[in-house]
């Protein structure tokens, strides 16, 4: 209900006229729904309408919007002498705002939804690749998405009669490519490259394995070392979690389950409430290739839980662990938001280190763990790490 947010009659007849006017009633709800804050719902719903003027004085309609409308629009903003519709420091909230209202109207069928790629627009080679090692080593999407890329680009520079590939060829590919893009990158494509030629090995395509013409990642990596966190620093992250508001102890039990059970950013995002074991103080952690591991449930990572647990939003859809701190407030989408806490904390406690990710505190921590006497937490960790790495 519009009326949530506005009072205004003459307000809410503008809000309710023009072409996002007949949509701007269920977008109001969706945001309302999706758990926005008063103030940024009222700024999203004046974007929406803000949008519909600037669609329809470019003799455009609604069905018509699409990223690069929504471009243009953030143009606009810059320069907007629109009557009733303010510019300047509100328009990160405007930009925002659109990209919502547009998102309302593909979930409405309005307009329609933007091409996502799939595997489906690879070579067949590359999708019975992907296929192959979904089925056979648990890999996920994301991963899957990356691998494709890679393989595309070595079927397209090599030609297709893999037959006639060999290891000087891969290895001109490899090196003309890493001129042009970063270690990262490099390293990244590296992986793909490996994968895809040691399976077209496996489908008995090549008398060698060229995947051994691919230089170890050690050798591209020389420039930069990764950089892991000592035990001191590790204790001053945590303790940049400490306070008493919600997010605060999300983001400690999010630490300190990196810190103490070496877990991968993507396993503490998955993680359901059924995976925690109170009677017996344990965890199940599904890891890398749906691996799946019991691990004792350390005290301290068992109370910092129950206390964000205790304040954790009730009244969810969802039985993940971890929520968003901010609308709209779902699980973490991937690994990523759980990098993101780590960013932030870094930040907070003031510590430099070029590895922003999970995976830097969780590492050291391996390490660290590893290295202790107590032969059922060695066990447990490498159970892990044979999950993880
Ligand atoms: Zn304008």
């Amino acid at each position: 209900m519009l009326e949530t947010y506005f009072s205004a009659p003459k307000t809410l007849r503008r809000l309710r006229g023009g072409i996002s006017g007949p949509h701007i009633d269920a977008f109001a709800d969706d945001l309302e729904r999706e758990g926005y804050a008063l103030s940024s719902s009222v700024r999203y719903i004046r974007a929406a309408s803000h949008l519909g003027c600037f669609v329809q004085r470019k003799g455009s309609v609604l069905k018509e919007i699409d990223l690069t409308m929504l471009d243009s629009f953030c143009s606009h903003l810059r320069r907007c002498r629109c009557p009733h519709f303010k510019r300047g420091r509100i328009s990160y909230h405007a930009q925002f705002g659109v990209k919502l209202f547009h998102h309302h109207l593909v979930g409405r069928g309005i307009c329609p939804s933007e091409s996502v790629p799939t595997l489906a627009t690879h070579p067949p080679l590359v999708i019975a690749f992907c296929d192959w090692f979904r089925t056979h080593r648990g890999v996920k999407e994301p991963t899957l998405r990356h691998y494709a890329r890679g393989a595309t680009d070595l079927l397209r520079a090599l030609g297709e009669d893999v037959s006639k590939w060999n290891a000087q060829a891969v290895r001109d590919f490899l090196l003309q490519r890493a001129r042009h893009c970063g270690p990262r990158t490099t390293q990244a494509l590296i992986t793909s490259l490996r994968a895809f030629l040691r399976f077209l090995n496996f489908c008995g395509e090549f008398r060698d394995d060229l995947a051994l013409a691919i230089p170890a990642v050690a050798h591209w990596r020389l420039a930069r070392l990764p950089h892991c966190l000592s035990m001191e620093e590790v204790d001053r992250l945590i303790a940049a979690c400490n306070g008493t508001d919600p997010r605060r102890l999300r983001d400690r039990a999010i630490l300190l389950m990196l810190a103490r059970l070496g877990l991968r950013a993507g396993d503490v995002a998955c993680l359901r409430l059924t995976d925690i074991d109170w009677n017996n103080g344990t965890l199940q952690v599904t890891g890398k290739g749906r691996y799946q591991v019991r691990l004792p449930l350390p005290q301290d990572v068992g109370n910092a839980l129950l206390r964000y647990l205790e304040c954790r939003r009730a009244n969810l859809a969802t039985d993940h662990v971890f929520i968003r701190s901010i609308a709209p407030f779902r699980p973490f989408a991937s690994g990523d938001g759980v990098s993101s806490v780590v960013k932030h904390a870094l930040k907070r406690a003031n510590i430099d280190t070029p590895a922003k990710g999970a995976l830097c505190c969780a590492t050291q921590q391996l390490r660290r763990c590893c290295g202790m006497a107590c032969p059922w937490i060695r066990q447990a960790l490498s159970s892990v790490t044979a999950a993880l790495i």
